[in-house]
């Protein structure tokens, strides 16, 4: 490990006069090496750093970083020549990556505090930063983890660095370090703690004082193949955040009536009313459904039905019992505002090549043999009239 490399990252040096010692050209690129550089490649979900080269006044930026057999290539654009150079880092980037990845530092020894089978899969910091955990993580032991990393924030916990010898872990093994050791290459680990919070093998650049974070939210978390995907903000743009996010509630809670602590309980109790006032509506529908007479077409029993901007998952639903008659050809036409949607269902007919039929009139849609959904710009009865000819000639 080049620790001199990883002691600026930790001193924030962000500038060196330095040289260029070796230039290779690939694929279009040039790859510049230096004889020191203040530059990071990206490593366990932390982007490169962004910044430029500067030699005799002229600019070259730094497209990207990339380690190769412990070296750091700088790749650019442009020819650069040998000789003195001075790297400059993006300053404000290398802030916000140091801060977003610290604040994921303390996130996640706040959850792994609630939650012990919590473990970080993947961590994004590119444009939506995010993190990938695995465990039995509940909505609850989230936000609780949030307001402890908040904690830690507004406590300015001092960043510690450790380097140590991979024999020599033991004592930080006992305050509970998260080292992958498949992971580690070297004899000598960077070890990065937030005493009392978090203790992680790690390469990435950190924050000096936890307070340099100024806030953490949760932006919104999702379950997804048994992982928690958690997309979080700090800095000011958390603050800002955390502001329209209480503003929204403080609104809500107007529109309800009610007070900001009691509008949980009161959503809750919508969204129940709700529900139950679907299976009331969509239980009237199928009576409706049921009760109606059909078109004799030959065979066949046509049944149309008429709606004005329902929902077509409701009606597919109230309708298949119908369909399952063995004569039947069910049409739904179902008025939206600058569409119709065409709903064909049967056991009889080829619904699919019914729906082509309509589709040459223009729209889009598609389905299978048995159920079909177009949305096109059309009148119903034309489409009435092409559904009748199409049965009457057995399609
Ligand atoms: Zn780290």
């Amino acid at each position: 490990m080049d620790i001199k490399r990883y002691e600026h990252y930790d001193n924030n040096i962000l500038e060196i006069n330095t040289r260029v010692l070796d230039v290779k050209e690939e694929n279009g690129s040039f790859l510049v090496l230096l004889e020191d550089s203040p530059f990071r490649a990206s490593s366990g979900g932390q982007p490169c750093d962004k910044g430029m080269l500067i030699q005799n006044n002229r600019k070259f930026q730094v497209k990207e970083v990339v380690e190769k057999d412990n070296n750091l290539w700088h790749v650019l654009s442009e020819r650069i020549s040998s000789g003195p150079v001075l790297a400059v880092v993006d300053s404000e980037y290398r802030k916000r990556m140091s801060m977003l990845h610290s604040a994921e530092h303390l996130f996640f020894g706040s959850l792994k505090k609630i939650n012990e089978d919590a473990k970080v899969i993947k961590i994004d910091l590119s444009s939506k930063p995010k993190l990938f955990i695995s465990g039995n993580i509940s909505n609850e032991n989230l936000f609780k983890a949030e307001v402890l990393t908040n904690r830690i924030i507004d406590a300015g916990v001092d960043r510690i660095v450790h380097y140590r010898n991979k024999d020599n872990l033991n004592d930080l093994i006992e305050k509970g370090l998260r080292i992958r050791t498949d992971r580690i290459k070297d004899d000598v680990v960077r070890v990065i703690e937030f005493k009392d919070y978090d203790i992680s093998a790690c390469s990435g650049t950190h924050v000096k004082n936890s307070s340099e974070i100024k806030h953490f939210i949760i932006d919104d978390f999702k379950k997804e193949k048994g992982q928690t995907v958690v997309f979080f903000e700090v800095g000011s743009e958390a603050i800002k955040m955390r502001l329209q996010r209480s503003q929204e509630l403080l609104k809500i809670s107007k529109m309800l009536n009610t007070s900001t602590d009691d509008t949980e309980r009161r959503v809750k109790s919508c969204v129940e009313k709700n529900s139950e006032l679907k299976e009331k509506y969509y239980y009237y529908l199928t009576k409706f459904i049921e009760k109606s007479n059909p078109e004799k077409i030959g065979e066949i029993n046509l049944y149309t039905f008429e709606f004005k901007n329902e929902e077509s998952k409701v009606l597919t639903r109230a309708i298949k019992p119908l369909c399952k008659g063995k004569n039947s050809v069910v049409l739904i036409l179902n008025k939206h505002e600058n569409s119709l949607e065409v709903i064909i269902c049967s056991n009889i007919i080829n619904c699919k090549l019914l729906a082509d039929e309509i589709l040459k009139l223009g729209g889009r849609g598609g389905g299978s043999e048995r159920l079909c959904i177009c949305s096109l710009n059309r009148e119903s009865k034309e489409i009435l009239d092409i559904v009748k000819q199409k049965i009457l000639k057995g399609i």
